[in-house]
């Protein structure tokens, strides 16, 4: 399949498409042998760190303190991410009071995390990230666009919390180009051609020295979280958290901050519900 995208092009659609076969006939050769698919891929761990996801900058003060408080204090989720860098980096007083705000709400012992989206530019990322100095911001994502391999490396060069980036990443070389410049690479195993690339870029980091963050699609991406040695963790986007366990069974919870590798049932763990599917049919 690789090889026939070369005329068409690896990003984009063909390359969510690659990333889903290659997913499925993982599942499939799993399902064929009886194994869990973390078994199959060669498991490091039973149960993957998860970091709450979410705190669009669309929420009011209200609906971020709900969702945070609901993954720090109920689920007791140590890690939680908000968006940063709303209008195009243009509202920074709003960006940080909402980080102060989120702060609060999770307490002391929590992790912040933030995502700009490649809001701001370079000087200004450095800027948030000194303002912010004393709100323990731990991940400071995409400060700058993922396209600016330099300006990432420039930030990360001046400010404490790890910078990361990836979730856009399509193939190994991508990855292999943009390590010398972030704390932590970030995969997404829907995009970049599947379980056989997330691995292959995990080996990438970890010759880095590097560790690895998987891209949401939680549930999609447990068992080869669970086969990589150098994750750091996996993102529990809220929204396809919600979604997945809506429309799969075997979708296990994140309670505690971790969630359990399914490896009491063959592949990956999840059964399509069609009935419960069936109301969101478009042909
Ligand atoms: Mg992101």
């Amino acid at each position: 399949m690789r090889r026939r995208l070369r005329n068409a092009g690896r990003p984009g659609v063909a390359g969510l498409a690659l990333s889903a076969a290659d997913c499925a006939l993982w599942d499939l050769k799993a399902r064929r042998h009886d194994l869990p698919l973390a078994r199959l891929l060669g498991t490091a761990r039973r149960a993957v760190p998860v970091y709450g996801s979410g705190g669009f900058t669309t929420y009011d003060d209200a609906q971020q303190h709900r969702q945070l408080a609901g993954w720090v204090h109920e689920q007791g989720i140590p890690r939680v991410k908000i968006k940063i860098g709303g209008s195009c980096g243009t509202e920074v007083g709003r960006d940080l009071a909402r980080m102060t705000a989120a702060r609060r709400t999770i307490g002391d012992d929590a992790e912040l995390f933030v995502d700009a989206n490649g809001a701001y530019q370079r000087k200004q990322a450095i800027r948030v990230a000194h303002a912010a100095a004393d709100l323990d911001v731990r991940w400071y994502e995409e400060p700058v666009s993922s396209d600016d391999l330099p300006g990432l490396g420039l930030v990360r060069d001046h400010v404490a919390p790890d910078v990361t980036a990836g979730e856009y990443g399509y193939d190994l070389v991508y990855f292999h180009r943009m390590a010398p410049y972030v704390d932590c690479l970030q995969i997404d195993v829907t995009r970049c051609g599947g379980i056989s690339e997330f691995l292959r870029v995990a080996a990438v980091a970890d010759a880095a020295g590097l560790q690895v963050s998987a891209h949401c699609a939680p549930h999609q991406h447990v068992p080869v979280a669970a086969a990589t040695p150098n994750l750091r963790h996996l993102e529990w986007f809220h929204d396809h958290v919600r979604i997945e366990s809506m429309l799969f069974d075997g979708a296990e919870p994140a309670d505690g901050g971790d969630t359990r590798v399914p490896l009491d049932r063959p592949g990956n763990g999840l059964e399509f519900r069609a009935d419960r599917a069936q109301r969101y049919r478009v042909s």
